[in-house]
């Protein structure tokens, strides 16, 4: 079964991509991670998006697009969480196509509902392992006391270049400009399902496992 996060930067998604990944060996697609990627590699592409992401701006639709594209026809796992995207409504008419093509479904969409005073918050406690990408937060999910990351053991924590309240902002507007409206498009094919972003982590995972058991596609 394939499915969408889609929820502001903060809503948790990646967190809880990747408990589906580990539960229920869902494969997750993550366009941020893999622009992070491509600017750490210092690729062509990942010289041309690295200042459009500092900003807290949106990839052009072509490149995302492009991306997706290549792992679709890659191991499918349990299915395909599509995280961070679509972000657009054009890239959710490319994935349809995409999908149609390869006769693949999309399951449901879930959309993570939050707050945006609690989405600042978060935001700027997050920090990330290194080594594998388990995501922390000083709040909510601190590392642990032994300094040492509870899934790999890495040392090394990251904070994300444009986790700062001014980049935030702007990623927050391009979110209500032009992520927001996929809810209505979602809602009218019948695949919008919602949980609540801000209960615990654990509680959240619960919801989203509860609509993929009942309610999903
Ligand atoms: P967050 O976890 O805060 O929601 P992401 O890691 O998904 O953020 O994305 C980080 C940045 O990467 C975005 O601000 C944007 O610049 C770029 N990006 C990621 N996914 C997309 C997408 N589907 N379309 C356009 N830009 C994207
Ligand atoms: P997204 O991928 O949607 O941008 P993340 O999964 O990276 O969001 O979560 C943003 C920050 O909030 C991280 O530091 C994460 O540990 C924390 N977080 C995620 N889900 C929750 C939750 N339900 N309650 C409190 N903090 C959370
Ligand atoms: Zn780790």
């Amino acid at each position: 079964m394939n499915i969408i996060l889609l929820g502001p930067p903060g809503a948790g998604k990646g967190t809880q991509a990747r408990r589906l990944v580990d539960e229920r060996g869902m494969i997750q697609l993550s366009t941020g991670d893999m622009l992070r990627a491509a600017r750490k590699s210092g690729t062509e592409m990942g010289k041309v998006v690295a200042e459009v992401m500092d900003r807290g701006d949106l990839v052009t639709d072509e490149i995302v697009i492009g991306l997706i594209e290549e792992r679709l026809t890659g191991d499918q796992g349990a299915g395909f969480i599509f995280d961070g995207f679509p972000r657009t409504l054009a890239q959710a008419d490319a994935l349809g196509e995409l999908l149609e093509r390869l006769g693949q479904k999309l399951g449901c969409v879930i959309e993570m509902q939050v707050d945006d005073d609690a989405l600042v918050a978060r935001i700027v406690a997050r920090s990330t392992c290194a080594q594998c990408g388990e995501s922390y937060n000083d709040i909510s999910k601190p590392i642990p006391a032994d300094g040492k990351c509870a899934v790999c053991g890495g040392t090394e924590f990251i904070r994300r270049a444009d986790d700062n309240e001014e980049s935030l902002k702007q990623r927050l507007m391009e979110y209500y400009k032009k992520t927001s409206p996929l809810i209505g498009y979602y809602y009218c094919k019948g695949t919008l399902r919602r949980v609540d972003g801000l209960a615990d982590i654990d509680t959240v995972a619960a919801a989203i496992g509860e609509v993929l058991d009942r309610d999903c596609g």
